[in-house]
């Protein structure tokens, strides 16, 4: 079963196929970059719950009749900050959607903020859409803290600033394997898996 994936952001398209061919189900990630790319979408919804949707929705149209789109929303929401960046993490420093900026505002807006209230969580809304229409939800959250300065190279966006609850080293200096099998996106996967066996997809 092909599963298209509404999303241009090649390094999340790589976490996804990591994560289905761990789950040993007979499901194939399929970038929206195979059907000509994936349509712009004004992000806007301003929850991660509708802007999923939107993206699924957008790639749904495009796609042959009988397909399942998938589309994921997700972003960080720092404590100390309200929830924010949350909705507006890729564009935290700007409408370029530039990672390393939104990387360094995060650090320059934590700047002195005391160990006790560096607390912070990924948020990873996954949306599929069936081949009748219908769209089901799946959530995985994964709480941790902000270190002072970024560290590691591995991962993306805010990987660098973030630690886990229960470890030590930040999602980029992690194998990524290893975050993989921590993270927002990995969480709301394996919803996604139980419900895809108990429907009897896989
Ligand atoms: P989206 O593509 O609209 O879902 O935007 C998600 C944004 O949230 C990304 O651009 C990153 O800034 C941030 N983000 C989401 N997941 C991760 C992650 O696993 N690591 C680091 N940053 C992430």
């Amino acid at each position: 079963m092909k599963l298209y994936l509404a999303s241009g952001n090649a390094h999340k398209a790589g976490e996804f196929q990591e994560l289905a061919a761990a789950s040993a189900l007979p499901v194939e990630i399929v970038s929206a970059c195979a059907i000509g790319g994936m349509p712009a979408v004004v992000e806007d919804a301003g929850t991660f719950t509708g802007n999923a949707l939107l993206k699924a929705r957008a790639l749904h149209a495009r796609l042959p009749a009988g397909s399942w789109a998938l589309a994921d929303d997700s972003g960080l929401c720092v404590d100390a900050l309200d929830g924010a960046p949350g909705v507006e993490s890729a564009y935290y420093a700007g409408p370029e959607g530039d990672g390393a900026a939104n990387l360094q505002k995060l650090v320059r807006t934590m700047q002195g903020t005391p160990a006790g209230r560096r607390g912070a969580h990924f948020v990873c809304v996954l949306m599929l859409i069936d081949p009748t229409g219908h769209a089901r939800e799946f959530t995985g959250r994964v709480h941790g803290r902000l270190c002072e300065e970024p560290s590691g190279g591995a991962g993306f966006g805010y990987d660098p600033l973030f630690v886990p609850a229960g470890h030590g080293l930040t999602f980029a200096e992690m194998p990524e394997a290893e975050k993989n099998r921590l993270s927002h996106r990995a969480r709301a996967w394996s919803e996604l898996v139980a419900w895809l066996r108990s429907a009897g997809h896989g």
